[in-house]
This record gives C-alpha cells, sequence and structure tokens, in this order.
C-alpha cells in the first residue's frame, strides 16, 4: 500500500466543464504544489479532497490516503488536515483553548492541557496558553493555527493559499516553520497558490492550473 496521499484521476466539473485535473501521488513529507489563478478551481479540489464539495461541482476520481480509498468517506472521518489564508482562531477563547480545540476527544482535563502546553513549547509559544488571540502578531496565530490543527493527527495536510495573508517577511518564516512541521511528522502535503514564492519555497512538484477560462467540455 502506497504511503501518502493518492489523488486518482480526480476530474471536477462544473457546468459541464473541467475545472482541474489532477492524477498524483505525494509520497509522505512530499509538498506537490498546484499554483493557478484566482478561480481556476483549487479551493475547489480542496473540497473534493476533504468531502466537502459543493453540489454546483460534479467530480470523479479517487483519494486516497495511505493506500485506503476515503472518497466516499465522512469528512471528519477522513483525517486530512486543512489551513486556510484566514485560518481564525476563535476569538472568545484563549489561545490554550483554541489548541484544545484541535485534539481528538478523551483524555483526562491534566493530559489535555499537558498536551496543549507542549504544543506550545514545541512552536516557541511557551506560557501562552492564556493568552487572548486578538494579543498575538499574524505570525504567531499561524503557527497557532498550524498546532491546533496538528494536534488533530491528520494523516495529510492541505494547504489553501496559507501564506498570502501574511507580511513579505513573516510569511517566508511560516512558511517554512510549516513545511518543516509537515516534513517532521512525515505528513504528505498539497499546496494551492497563486504565488511562485510559495511554489519555489515548497521545493516539490509544481503543477501550474490551467486559466479559468474553460477548456474542456464533458461530453
Ligand atoms: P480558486 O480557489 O482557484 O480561486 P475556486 O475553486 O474557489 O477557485 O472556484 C472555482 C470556480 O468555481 C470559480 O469560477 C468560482 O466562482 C466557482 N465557485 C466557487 N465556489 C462555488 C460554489 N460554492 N458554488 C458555485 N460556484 C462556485
Ligand atoms: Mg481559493
Amino acid at each position: 500500500m502506497a504511503k501518502g496521499l493518492t489523488l486518482k484521476n480526480v476530474v471536477v466539473r462544473k457546468d459541464g466543464h473541467t475545472l482541474v485535473a489532477v492524477d498524483h501521488h505525494i509520497a509522505p513529507g512530499q509538498v506537490l504544489t498546484l499554483m493557478g489563478p484566482s478561480g481556476s478551481g483549487k479551493s475547489t479540489l480542496l473540497s473534493y479532497i476533504t468531502g466537502t464539495l459543493a453540489p454546483a461541482f460534479r467530480a470523479e476520481g479517487r483519494v486516497l490516503l495511505d493506500g485506503a480509498d476515503v472518497t466516499e468517506t465522512a469528512p471528519h472521518k477522513r483525517h486530512i488536515g486543512i489551513l486556510f489564508q484566514d485560518d481564525l482562531l476563535f476569538p472568545h477563547l484563549s489561545v490554550g483553548a483554541n489548541l484544545a480545540f484541535g485534539l481528538a476527544p478523551g483524555g483526562s482535563r491534566a493530559e489535555r492541557a499537558e498536551k496543549v502546553a507542549e504544543a506550545l513549547m514545541d512552536v516557541g509559544l511557551d506560557g501562552y496558553a492564556d493568552r487572548d488571540p486578538a494579543t498575538l502578531s499574524g505570525g504567531q496565530k499561524a503557527r497557532v493555527a498550524l498546532v491546533r490543527m496538528l494536534l488533530s493527527e491528520p494523516s495529510a495536510l492541505l494547504l489553501d493559499e496559507a501564506f498570502s495573508r501574511l507580511d513579505a517577511g513573516r510569511r517566508a518564516q511560516v512558511r517554512s516553520f510549516v513545511f518543516d512541521r509537515a516534513k517532521a511528522k512525515n505528513l504528505p502535503v498539497l499546496m494551492v497558490t497563486h504565488d511562485a514564492d510559495d511554489a519555489e519555497a515548497a521545493g516539490g512538484h509544481v503543477i501550474s492550473l490551467a486559466s479559468a477560462t474553460p477548456h474542456d467540455v464533458a461530453p
């Protein structure tokens, strides 16, 4: 069984036109980048992979995680983590409570608090558990969002223009942070972006999606 994330002849259509077509395997620890302009179907492809495709689309092809077909699996049971550009932390919860939200259910209160504290330490935010998310910098928020996602122990990571709201300095920093973590956890990563710097920083295979113009009419 091939470890990693496999997209087997995945085709997403809208109004009879092919929006995106991908046939690719992403091995653990590797990054595949899909580059395409706004409207080219990047987020839509990711929604198919997470099992949340909007009714306006039709899709076919299989999604496999570590060799297991999850195409028909309920979204929350797929163990696929996704980060968006505006990965909002819950404003009414502390940083620690935001992280606890990512934890799988179970364990005592103390065990959960311990996991959260460890995760914070791991990302250089030791002692931040009681902080209001509003008091964090953009880069710190991005790190907390990543850690919350990793605490859910995903088997694959999807990045939907996850870095595009960060300023140039922070962007490179958060980006390498995310890629380092994903590599350390041996996760396959699928990143979609319109930014060539993101693609280069990923250091993996890059596929360019066609423009948003319909280029194929289904039979
Ligand atoms: P990207 O992420 O590359 O910017 P999207 O996947 O968001 O592109 O959108 C692809 C196309 O599908 C666009 O033309 C967009 O307007 C359309 N679209 C996106 N979401 C929906 C939806 N929920 N229902 C109908 N059309 C949508
Ligand atoms: Mg998008």
